[in-house]
């Protein structure tokens, strides 16, 4: 068995923010930034797992690991052999090295890079054979159900499925993803992503409370999720529930779907600048009906706007991580300077910023 180097992308999450385990959709696109894992097969049923990033120390343990045997960082690299493994497919024991330019917990999902870089390099050492849509819900059962972080399959999808000059339609009532053309370059635009490196500490709880929400809504609703009623006008859905809570949850949830879908048609019809303002109306959504935001997201986002931002919006799940805002290219160092000069008159801690364009999804290459 040869050696393989698997690689997989991180992802930003353009529009469709805490849809998916509503059975909704959502459109995330790859980054150019990407995770590497060398994968050299073992004859002895040993796994050694290394990286490269700060205070990554090396683990070993055996394929045939099981929830709990690791911790850490390299949990994420042993989830996916004990999830393939679950899955029926026999793989090898190996060294694994990671190597990785994706920022870590900036909401850009590395962890979804790491895990499918692993199981794509896994797939060809072992000559499996799986299909993406396969290896994404494969690497989402090791984060779930190994690390243990309840997450949706998107981060997978995306990585999974990205492709140049593309984002990925996630529909996670239908499990699917379907390629949708976003050329930024050639209507002369960028996608700016302020890092604003806050991270709300009760974020775990929120998510699962936001989560509950939604389930005991539907269950109100008498549906078994909430995208069971998106041909339904939303008013009229969210007249039918009492609580006040429940009833601006459910409408982000309802409205932001919406928003996913008009984006698509606008970016079928090649209309790259017209879903500007879908991104601030998303944003607008989160922070007052689905309250995830925080003051530094709100801030990045007001002062991008200020600065000639087109739209801008929070991605990701909430609480602080990354804004991501469309930009003129030549606008984008003065939006990227708007947000800086706002946060230190804040006295926040600076953001990074960084211009990116959609990636290519995960694929290997066997070393000679
Ligand atoms: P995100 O996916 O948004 O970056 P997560 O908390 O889901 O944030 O995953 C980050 C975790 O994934 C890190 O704390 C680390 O344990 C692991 N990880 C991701 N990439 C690497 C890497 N290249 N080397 C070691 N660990 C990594
Ligand atoms: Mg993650």
């Amino acid at each position: 068995m040869n050696t393989v180097t698997g690689s997989a992308p991180g992802r930003v999450n353009l529009i469709g923010e805490h849809t998916d385990y509503n059975g909704g959709v959502a459109l995330p696109l790859a980054l150019p930034h990407r995770t590497r894992a060398r994968v050299q097969p073992r004859a002895d049923g040993v796994v050694t797992a290394s990286s490269s990033a700060p205070g990554s120390s090396t683990v070993t343990f055996d394929r045939a690991t099981q929830p709990g045997d690791v911790d850490g960082w390299a949990a994420y690299v042993a989830g996916v052999f004990w999830s393939l493994r679950e899955s029926g497919h026999e793989v090898p024991g190996a060294d694994v090295v990671v190597d990785s330019d994706v920022p870590r917990g900036a909401g850009l999902s590395s962890s979804a890079a790491l895990e499918c870089a692993v199981l794509v390099a896994l797939d060809r050492v072992a000559g499996l054979g799986l299909d993406r849509t396969g290896m994404a819900l494969i690497a989402q059962r090791a984060e779930n159900d190994y690390v243990g972080a309840p997450t949706g399959a998107m981060d997978q999808m995306a990585a999974m499925h990205g492709g140049d000059g593309q984002v990925v339609l996630f529909d996670a009532r239908a499990v699917s993803a379907q390629p949708i053309p976003c050329d930024l370059d050639a209507a002369g635009l960028a996608l700016l992503i302020i890092d604003t490196r806050a991270a709300h500490s009760h974020a775990d709880g929120e998510y699962g409370a936001r989560r509950a929400s939604c389930e005991e809504a539907a269950a109100q609703l008498g549906v078994s999720t909430l995208r069971a009623l998106q041909e339904q006008q939303v008013d009229a859905v969210v007249d039918r529930l009492g609580d006040d809570v429940l009833r601006r949850r459910v409408r982000h949830i309802l409205t932001e779907n919406a928003r996913v879908l008009r984006t698509v048609d606008l970016l079928r019809a090649g209309k790259v600048p017209d879903i500007a303002p879908l991104l601030t109306e998303s944003h607008a959504s989160m922070r007052d009906d689905y309250e995830i935001s925080a003051p530094e997201v709100d801030v990045a986002v007001e002062a991008a706007m200020q600065a000639g931002a087109l739209g801008a919006r929070m991605t990701g799940g909430g609480f602080g991580g990354s804004v991501i805002a469309l930009v003129d290219r030549e606008r984008s160092d003065a939006v990227a300077e708007g947000a800086r000069t706002a946060f230190e008159r804040n006295g926040f801690t600076e953001p990074h910023t960084f211009v990116v364009v959609p990636a290519v999804g995960a694929g290997v290459q066997e070393d000679q």
